[in-house]
């Protein structure tokens, strides 16, 4: 039986205004799991104007007021975490047990980290050229936040904005992906629960053209983005003078170096390669090996699949879901039949697994020998593959690195610190790791791309969520 949901909208449970509605689909069953209400422009402009006053009201509050909000907020989480997870995993598809409820745990982190951060938020005294002035700098918040988010953390990504967002005294709307909106709603209802001021926060289900609305709505003031490069591209061409955090495609080559610990980095990349079914933007898109490691290499990482365990994601022994969906899983057959046309040796896997409830289990694959031209090394894949590529030398290890429009994360395996600047030193990307999967990641991490890749400017600190505001006092003369 699919379920009905509502929309959150301005601090209410509604259907909205419009005539439209939005079937989900488990990607894990095929089966119509609920019934979505898109919004109208309507909706939108009500929820626009809605968060302008609740932004208002809420700069008013001290900064103290603003973290208890957040910590209030994490607390209205913890007993909805189980049931976030299993909605998380029948609309996404992610494992129970081995990822989804680690991942909503995780969501609360976003809240507390920013109750502490906004604590610390302090402006400065700056020193004038004249004796009877006062300069001092605040942080405002910018007002209202628009977030539009991606399917594959379907509920961490939209509260990256969301907690920050309220910290420092925003409103924030989100607008989830289509495939995806379920969990969000459901966590939604902590807001509720936590006395969040009517329209600080509202989230509208929705496609495309509902983002769309709100990037281009003289009432919204900012943009938050996670996705793909190329919605990414027409929103900066579209949204005109906003500020924005835009964080988009990665192609995260891990770096496999001739002193590397080879035991490690195999399974380190098969990992960065299958975690959420390789639906990752920091996933290990590709394995650039040394020439003199690489048959060893090989082997390993061809014995560490044999730790993926594909299957019902609600099982316990799982380790790898379905993908998502069917755009995701057609550029993955379009890839890995790309390399196998430039002659690329498919070694594990190689396409759609059979005998699943949909088509959108896909066998862990590995691919050797990958042509660089290959779309399985030019594009991000965002899927359950490990391309292996080869090079001569360090030099040409970063020349294929940073032959990329896409420079995230990146990781190197080394057991030389030497080395491990050398690299970090000369890879165009947001994050180099260090003999760890390109998969790891912190709350607080700064994220995003290295500037001139399409990858995006992502994240650094909560200062993000402001305006710098200078003050200036002329205090008479200070004469005699
Ligand atoms: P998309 O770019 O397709 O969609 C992202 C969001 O934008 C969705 O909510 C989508 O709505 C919305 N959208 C689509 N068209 C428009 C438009 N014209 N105007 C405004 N909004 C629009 O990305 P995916 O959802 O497919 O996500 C996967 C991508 O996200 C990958 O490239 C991945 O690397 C990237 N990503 C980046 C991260 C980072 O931190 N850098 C983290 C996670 C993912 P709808 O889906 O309903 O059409």
């Amino acid at each position: 039986m699919a379920e009905t949901l509502k929309m959150y909208l301005a601090g209410e449970w509604t259907e909205g205004t419009g005539q439209e509605h939005h079937e989900l689909i488990s990607p894990v069953n095929g089966e119509h799991i609920a019934t979505v209400p898109l919004p109208s422009d309507t909706d939108v402009d009500r929820a626009v104007a809605a968060a302008r006053e609740a932004a208002d009201e809420m700069r008013h509050w001290s900064a103290f007021e603003r973290a208890d909000l957040c910590l209030r907020i994490a607390a209205a989480i913890e007993p909805l975490v189980p049931e976030i997870a299993r909605i998380q995993t029948l609309e996404q598809g992610k494992p129970y047990h081995e990822e989804s409820l680690a991942d909503i745990e995780e969501a609360n982190q976003y809240f507390y980290n920013a109750a502490e951060d906004v604590k610390r938020l302090t402006g400065e005294v700056i020193p004038t050229s004249s004796r009877s002035k006062r300069m001092f700098t605040f942080r405002r918040p910018v007002g209202v936040w628009a977030a539009i988010t991606p399917w594959n953390f379907p509920v961490t990504i939209p509260l990256e904005y969301v907690g920050p967002g309220l910290a420092t005294g925003n409103s924030v709307i989100v607008k989830p992906p289509e495939f995806t909106p379920w969990a969000l709603l459901k966590l939604a209802e902590a807001f509720d629960a936590a006395g969040v001021p009517k329209g600080a926060v509202s989230v509208l289900p929705g496609g495309g053209p509902v983002g769309e609305s709100l990037v281009t709505h003289d009432g919204v003031d900012a943009i938050g983005f996670t996705g793909s490069s190329a919605t990414g591209k027409r929103i900066i061409a579209e949204m005109g003078v906003k500020r924005s955090i835009m964080e988009m495609s990665g192609n995260g080559p891990t770096i496999v170096t001739a002193d590397a610990d080879l035991e490690a980095a195999a399974p380190l990349a098969v990992y960065g390669a299958y975690y959420n079914a390789g639906q990752v933007c920091c996933a290990t898109e590709r394995v650039i090996v040394l020439d003199e490691v690489h048959d060893e290499f090989v082997a390993l990482a061809v014995e560490a699949a044999g730790d993926v365990r594909l299957g019902d994601p609600f099982d316990a022994t799982t380790n790898m879901g379905p993908l998502n969906n069917e755009p995701t899983a057609s550029k993955m057959d379009a890839h890995i039949a790309d390399a196998r046309g430039r002659g690329a040796e498919v070694l594990v896997g190689g396409g759609r697994a059979s005998g699943y409830p949909t088509d959108l289990y896909y066998d862990f694959t590995i691919v050797d020998n990958v042509p660089e031209q290959s779309a399985l090394s030019q594009d991000e894949s965002f899927g359950p593959v490990l391309p292996i590529l080869r090079a001569a030398d360090d030099a040409e290890a970063v020349a294929i690195a940073n032959r990329s429009r896409l420079g995230l994360q990146a990781a190197v395996f080394t057991r030389e610190l030497s080395k491990a600047f050398w690299y970090a030193d000369r890879i165009r990307s947001g994050t180099v790791v260090v003999n760890d999967s390109t998969d790891f990641w912190e709350t607080f991490q700064p994220f995003g791309g290295a500037a001139g890749t399409d990858t995006g400017w992502g994240r650094g600190r909560i200062e993000e969520f402001t305006d710098l505001q200078t003050v200036v006092f002329d205090i008479g003369s200070q004469d005699g």
